[in-house]
């Protein structure tokens, strides 16, 4: 019985890894036909000051509905897209369909909503970048200082020359940069001030074990307090509980982010979690 049993988890685990195996050669393969078909949509989180709760900037997140795998998690397919180089085409469609919809939402009265859209590391190595950053502008009629990129710190470790040239010619039209995860990198520091950044947001991992005992309290005022002399925004995301807000409140976090204020929504639910918003301060 034993050896029917190894023989049989054996054949288990290799079935296990072939449909893995056979779910990213899909994936690779239908990721161009998923631009062309529509498959990608948009989710949005909302990005609040963290005292008076206004809006400030709605994240944009990325989502892949495949006809056969269903629901696929970023995670997951924005590595292939990386490796394909698919990411330039895909990361094109993202800031033109992000700033669409914020100037939209601009348009119905929301006036000063600003969108932040993921860049990957791998979007810079293309000098077609900052074309098709002000491609979007211009297509979309979104102001330039409503426009945000995320970038990670692996953007920062090898700090080309170009890189720090691109992110220049960002700032001086006007568009904002933060640096996302940040504190799970391992980059110099010193980078921050001579890179043109805007804003930093600390990394969730930091958020999840945040309480007065934890090391992470250390942590996340070490960073406010070099954001802040840097003259830096800071914005805590992955707040879940009512205690992880109010520890930042007090500690001088400028905007948050996360499931407790609200979880990522598609473009019609955000509209009317926009609208919910404005009645309720008109009241
Ligand atoms: P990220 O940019 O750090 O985005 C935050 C992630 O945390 C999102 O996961 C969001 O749904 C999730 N999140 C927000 N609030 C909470 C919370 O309170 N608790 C927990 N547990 N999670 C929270 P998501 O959407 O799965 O995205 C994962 C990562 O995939 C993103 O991390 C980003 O690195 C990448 N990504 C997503 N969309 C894009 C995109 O359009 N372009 C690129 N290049 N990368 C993207
Ligand atoms: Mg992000
Ligand atoms: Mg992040
Ligand atoms: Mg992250």
């Amino acid at each position: 019985y034993a050896k029917a049993d190894t023989h049989d988890s054996i054949i288990f685990h290799s079935d296990e890894m072939n449909i893995e195996l056979e779910k990213r050669i899909d994936l690779e393969r239908s990721l161009r036909k998923g631009i062309e078909n529509n498959e990608f949509f948009l989710v949005y989180q909302p990005i609040i000051h963290s005292t008076t709760g206004e809006i400030k900037i709605c994240e944009a997140l990325l989502r892949w509905v495949h006809p056969k795998w269903g629901l696929i998690p970023p995670l997951e397919f924005i590595p292939i897209a990386e490796e394909t180089g698919m990411i330039h085409s895909l990361g094109k469609w993202i800031l033109n369909a992000a700033c669409k919809q914020v100037k939209e939402w601009q348009e119905a009265g929301f006036k000063n909503i600003g969108a932040s859209v993921n860049v990957s590391a791998y979007q810079l190595d293309s000098t077609r970048f900052i074309e098709n950053v002000k491609r979007a502008l211009e297509l979309s009629g979104l102001e330039a200082k409503f426009l945000h990129l995320e970038l990670t710190e692996s953007v920062m470790i090898d700090k080309s020359k170009k890189t720090v040239s691109m992110m220049r010619e960002l700032k001086g039209m006007g568009v904002k940069i933060s640096i996302d995860d940040f504190g799970t990198g391992y980059s110099s520091l010193s980078y921050l001030k001579h890179l043109p950044i805007h804003a930093l947001k600390i990394d969730r991992s930091f958020i999840q074990n945040l309480n007065q005992q934890s090391p992470e309290l250390s942590i996340v005022h070490a960073i406010l307090t070099m954001g802040h002399g840097l003259g830096l925004r800071v914005v805590a995301e992955g707040i879940e509980t009512n205690d992880q807000l109010a520890m930042l409140t007090s500690l001088g976090c400028d905007f948050v982010q996360g499931y407790l204020i609200e979880k990522p929504l598609e473009a019609r639910h955000f509209t009317q979690w926009l609208e919910k918003k404005q009645k309720a301060s008109n009241l």
